[in-house]
């Protein structure tokens, strides 16, 4: 079983509509909440009795007032998925797992599931999503084949919407064309492949970079709080958006083309002290976001069968000599590994890539 999240390509009125489901879903229940604390104390009420009663109430009654007739325009399994959360919050928090449940707060983030009251649905692959109750919506990323749900969570983070749901099949069909690959993860190329592939981050990244540079110089010159500041700084934040917008783009191609390519992969696991305190070389990881590069990699190996293996962060890649094993100092500025022992002169991180190809985890 695996999660798959995906962003959703909405227009304004589609946004809007969402927007409206969350709502429904936080009202239904604040409700719930607040009837089952005014319950308390009558002990024949229990969490699942006030839950059923409530939603009684809410069928019958609420919804039936001209009021919130708005409601009968939105999903009902919106309400439903509440009250179901509701319930297992309380769950939570008798066994003690989880504090008191708490009103849901539009501060709290925006969020609702659906779920298809006949069971699974299969999704179609390709470019759009259809949810069950909602409609049909595009998406940033294609949907591969055979992927089936019951449930869907629809949430908003910054300004975009996603849905994510969770598939309980093993692993997808992909018979991946090539064998190994070692990838070394680098600064003046985001990744290059021990079979002499590189892959660079996009320009419009860099462009978005030294607009974003210039802009914060920008900032820093006006009146602090005045109309232009606050004018420059709305700019700024959209330009962050979009690089985040690139970036991801950038490593959705290309994880997936990996997992969907080699069988085994091996990259290096680039969480290490030694590597973040070293300033420069950091904020360029962080940056290219090899975090975000790996989460993706992981769950994309898991979903299309490939496996990946993290090569030990203290493992020295760049220093041997992927010919004949000798050892020398590589200082970050030398881009060529010319080896003293073997005479092998090679582009340094594409020898680093084969270094990482050859290694094996030691017993
Ligand atoms: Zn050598």
């Amino acid at each position: 079983m695996f999660a798959i999240k995906r962003a959703l390509k909405l227009n304004n009125r589609e946004a809007t509509l969402m927007a409206k489901h969350a709502g429904f879903r936080r009202v239904v229940f604040n409700m719930g909440l607040s009837l089952r604390v005014q319950m308390y104390g009558v002990l024949e009420f229990s969490d699942s009795k006030v839950i059923n009663e409530v939603k009684k109430v809410l069928t019958n009654q609420v919804k039936k007032q001209p009021e919130c007739a708005w409601m009968n325009q939105l999903s009902s399994r919106v309400y439903q998925n509440a009250l179901i959360d509701l319930k297992k919050a309380f769950a939570r928090y008798r066994e003690g797992k989880a504090g008191h449940p708490k009103f849901a707060s539009r501060r709290d983030g925006q969020s609702f599931t659906v779920d298809s009251s006949n069971g699974k649905v299969l999704l179609k692959a390709g470019n759009t999503i259809k949810i069950p109750t909602l409609g049909t919506f595009r998406l940033d990323e294609p949907l591969p084949q055979g992927l089936a749900s019951q449930t869907f969570t629809i949430s908003k983070e910054g300004n975009r919407w996603f849905v994510s749901f969770c598939v309980d099949a093993e692993r997808l069909p992909v018979q991946q064309p090539k064998g190994s690959v070692g990838i070394d993860i680098g600064i003046k190329s985001f990744a290059t492949l021990s079979t002499q592939q590189v892959f660079d981050a996009p320009k419009p990244l860099q462009q978005a970079k030294t607009k974003l540079a210039t802009l914060q110089r920008k900032a820093h010159r006006q009146i602090k709080g005045s109309r232009n500041q606050r004018k420059t700084y709305n700019k700024i934040c959209r330009l962050h958006a979009r690089i985040a917008c690139i970036r991801k783009d950038f490593l959705h191609k290309l994880t997936t083309y990996l997992a969907k390519t080699f069988k085994l992969i091996k990259v290096e696991d680039l969480n290490v002290k030694g590597l973040l305190a070293n300033h420069k070389l950091a904020g360029a990881i962080s940056d290219l976001g090899f975090y975000e590069f790996r989460r993706q990699l992981e769950y994309k190996c898991k979903m299309y069968g490939a496996s990946l293996v993290l090569v030990d962060r203290w493992f020295p890649s760049s220093k041997i000599c992927s010919n004949c094993t000798a050892k020398k100092d590589m200082p970050l500025q030398v881009r060529n590994y010319d080896c003293p022992a073997c005479g092998l002169s090679i582009d340094r991180d594409l020898n680093a890539s084969l270094n990482i190809l050859n290694w094996e985890p030691s017993a």
